[in-house]
């Protein structure tokens, strides 16, 4: 039989560099040929032979309530009826406006965007236009999108600022980025005893969801708290990942941290292009019309996106829905890691609310460097297991992985079953 998604590769790779619209979908950390998505619905989704797939990534979070749930699906299809986009305020962005902070208190007002990329971009200017400051902090192994001065490794030590990981990205562009270690308190400590006048925010995933799954020490997330307070820079969470997804109030509301600003996406549009970024009314009113800081979008707050998004709160916001959610996904971790403590698999898993993260070696990684000693080909040959099976997690190992409510516990212990099946033949 002719692999269909052998032939959808070849064809895109004529038109579109690498096959792939986003690097990571390209599957060359794990080599092997790219699924191509024809369908989905509930927890499943089709590829081009029609292979049935149980979905672990969610459209890398968005998904929270599976595939074409059918309220979000009549709530898009009734938008779109109404027109795609005017460019003109509508009362829909206010709806969702007071759904977001209803439903994180330590924002006042929000901006939405169409991407979490242009949100963490737009909320990094607003840090630096309000504090008239130059420095950002962030850390090694987040992930804030592709802006310029967030394409950035660490220097060769604290007095010295980071090295672009792009090409096309000068320098000069990123010589305002810090980037420290991950939970690591003396080196944060040194920072802001060094550059703190300086330093317009920090930035951080306060549980790392583009590190696998890793997430900031309490200590350590209230130390960047207390360091951003004393020294006058604004601290930033970005939970374009965490946001709706570890829980109803976000990682801030597991942690117990109040940022300054936020950086909301994936969830809050349900699958649609859609993000935001808010925090207090003094910072938010520094932007433009009202401010000095300049930010805006054409298909910013689009009527489909807005309807996607109001519906999928709507449902993450009846009661028990995150106690279920982070059940099933209990479940999953501790099948996961029993499976792999019967057939003798070095192994450790974590998981809040319906994102979770899987570890090939005993200890619960704090940091990159460490989530980078996994073993690469045991991870490929277990993702490649598990597709074969019908499972699909990401494609690489620094990513976290998402259940949704559509996941049975059918699913579930199918899930578990292959990877056991897999720890046992390796
Ligand atoms: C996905 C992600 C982004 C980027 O969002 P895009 O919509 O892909 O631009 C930013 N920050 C975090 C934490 C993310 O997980």
């Amino acid at each position: 039989m002719t692999d269909q998604n052998d032939i959808l590769f070849e064809r895109a790779r004529a038109v579109i560099p690498g096959g792939v619209n986003s690097p990571v979908r390209a599957f060359k950390a794990v080599g092997g040929t790219p699924r191509f998505i024809q369908r989905a619905q509930g927890a499943y989704f089709w590829d081009a032979n029609d292979k049935r797939y149980i979905d672990y990534i969610g459209s890398w979070g968005p998904m929270i309530l599976g595939h074409g749930h059918p309220a979000v699906v009549e709530a898009v299809q009734k938008a779109v009826l109404e027109g795609f986009s005017y460019g003109a305020p509508t009362e829909r962005e206010i709806e969702l406006a007071e759904a977001i902070l209803a439903l994180v208190p330590s924002m006042e007002m929000v901006r939405l965007v169409s991407s979490g990329t242009e949100a963490a971009m737009s909320a990094l200017r607003l840090a630096r236009g309000a504090t008239g400051r130059k420095t950002i902090v962030k850390f090694e192994g987040c992930y804030h999108g592709h802006a310029d001065a967030l394409l950035v490794k660490a220097g060769s030590g604290l007095a010295t600022f980071g090295n672009p990981t792009s090409a096309g990205v000068p320098p000069e562009v990123v010589q305002h980025t810090l980037v420290l270690e991950y939970n690591n308190l003396q080196q944060l400590e040194e920072a802001f005893a060094l550059h703190g006048q300086d330093i317009a925010c920090l930035m951080i995933e306060a549980i790392a969801g583009n590190m696998n799954f890793v997430r900031a020490t309490p200590a350590f997330a209230k130390r960047c708290r207390e360091l951003c307070t004393q020294h006058g820079a604004l601290l930033i969470f970005d939970e374009v990942m965490t946001g709706f997804r570890v829980g109803l109030h976000g990682a801030q509301g597991v942690l117990g941290i109040t940022p300054d600003l936020t950086v909301l996406g994936k969830v809050i549009g349900g699958g649609m292009p859609l993000a935001a970024f808010g925090g207090p009314r003094a910072i938010m009113e520094q932007l433009a019309p009202l401010g000095p800081v300049y930010q805006a979008g054409t298909l910013s707050g689009n009527p489909v996106a807005t309807a996607c998004g109001l519906a999928t709160l709507k449902e993450i916001s009846k009661p028990g829905f995150y106690e279920a959610l982070a059940k099933k996904t209990r479940t999953l971790v501790d099948g996961l890691k029993a499976a792999a403590a019967v057939e003798g698999q070095p192994f450790n898993a974590d998981s809040e609310g319906g994102m979770f993260g899987f570890f090939l070696m005993n200890e619960l990684p704090q940091n990159y460097a460490t989530v980078m000693t996994t073993d690469n080909a045991q991870f490929n040959a277990l993702f490649h297991g598990l597709l074969d099976r019908g499972v699909y997690i990401a494609p690489a190992l620094y990513e976290a992985g998402f259940v949704s409510a559509a996941h049975s516990e059918d699913d579930i212990a199918a899930t578990i079953a292959a990877a056991r099946d897999i720890f046992r033949k390796r």
